[in-house]
């Protein structure tokens, strides 16, 4: 079977999710070719060997102004023109704010569903499986969609980039497609960098809240020990999905790597994800529940409500 990869470009280079999705791809049974679209005003050779290098058999390219940065319109157009060229069974993109704009459109275009945010996919016989955690990444659901061609997208960071990718020069074909007026109602003007970027990657301490400080506005506890500390705040992606604290301060397996001296893990479960960006040289967690994974991890550990104990460590740091 034929997947068409959303080919997506950040900063001159291939998106590091998108690559994910291609070295998972390559790993399952019954896929038998992967092609990519890449879209741009330009695009340049060394993107087109990049996505060979990963796997990719052949790539569309798309050429036009209207398609410098992504825009919702001309993006559709020039996608849906490759798959009708392609034939794909499957058309993926990596779950970047832009992969799940793209792909629902698509698929509305086509008139099915969409399997947002896999973690896995198989082939079962002729059927494609997609695999999404529900419940708070405790359950997961499997299904299939209905459709000629299936539309879907992974999770951000399921799925790893190969290090040391093998493949080949890939076909080359490229696509013309022309614009109108209203494809191009939404103009763009202009990204603006944030001023501050977050590097939890050199903090020294690390002060993390996870789903256990208990909402937005109990961060602040998180936030005044970090300050007292002279350290960072960090977070677990149980706290990011849902906005306590902005994406950046994620640490984990999707978020950010961190190897402080000091990480003091307060209402963290200890779930792999996370543990697996955290290398500390002490640890310490805080969690009411004295079962909690994190604490075989832990170099100490106190059993407790964390809105009754940091207080007290920040009353203490106070003097
Ligand atoms: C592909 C994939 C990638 C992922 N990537 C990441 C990632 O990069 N980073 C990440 O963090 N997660 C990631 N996850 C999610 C991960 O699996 C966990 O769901 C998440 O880390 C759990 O966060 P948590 O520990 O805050 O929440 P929970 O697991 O819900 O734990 C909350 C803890 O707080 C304790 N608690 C509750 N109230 C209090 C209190 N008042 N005082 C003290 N303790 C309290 C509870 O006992 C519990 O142990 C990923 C999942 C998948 C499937």
């Amino acid at each position: 079977m034929k997947v068409l990869v959303f080919g997506q470009i950040r900063e001159g280079n291939i998106e590091e999710n998108t690559l994910g999705v291609i070295n998972k791809l390559t790993s399952v049974t019954g896929i038998t070719e992967i092609e990519s679209a890449l879209l741009g005003a330009d695009v340049s050779n060394e993107l087109i060997e990049e996505l060979g290098k990963h796997g990719v058999n052949k790539v569309y390219t798309v050429k036009a102004p209207e398609l410098e940065v992504y825009l919702s319109r001309p993006y559709v157009k020039s996608i849906l023109e490759v798959i009708e060229i392609s034939e794909p069974s499957l058309v993926m993109a990596a779950g970047t704010v832009y992969g799940e704009d793209l792909i629902p459109r698509l698929a509305v275009h086509h008139g099915v569903s969409c399997a947002q945010r896999i973690t896995d996919l198989t082939i079962e016989g002729d059927e494609f499986h997609f695999h999404t955690p529900v419940r708070d990444d405790q359950a997961m659901k499997v299904y299939k969609i209905e459709g000629a061609i299936k539309f879907s997208t992974s999770r951000s960071g399921a799925f790893f980039v190969n290090e040391n990718p093998s493949g080949s020069l890939p076909d080359i074909e490229t696509v013309d497609i022309s614009f109108s007026e209203e494809d191009k109602l939404v103009k763009h003007i202009e990204i603006k960098k944030a001023e501050r970027t977050v590097n939890l990657k050199d903090a020294k301490v690390i002060v993390a809240g996870g789903r256990g400080v208990g909402g937005k506005e109990q961060f602040q506890i998180i936030r005044d020990l970090a300050k007292l500390l002279g350290g960072e705040i960090g977070a677990t992606r149980a706290c990011t999905d849902v906005n306590w604290i902005e994406e950046t301060y994620e640490i984990g397996q999707t978020g950010q790597s961190v190897s402080p001296d000091l990480y003091i893990a307060a209402g963290i479960s200890g779930a792999p994800q996370h543990l697996s960006g955290v290398k500390a040289k002490t640890l310490i967690a805080i969690n009411k529940d004295e079962g909690a994974a994190i604490f075989n991890y832990a170099d100490y550990g106190i059993v407790g409500d964390l809105h009754a104990i940091l207080p007290i460590l920040k009353q203490k740091l106070q003097g």
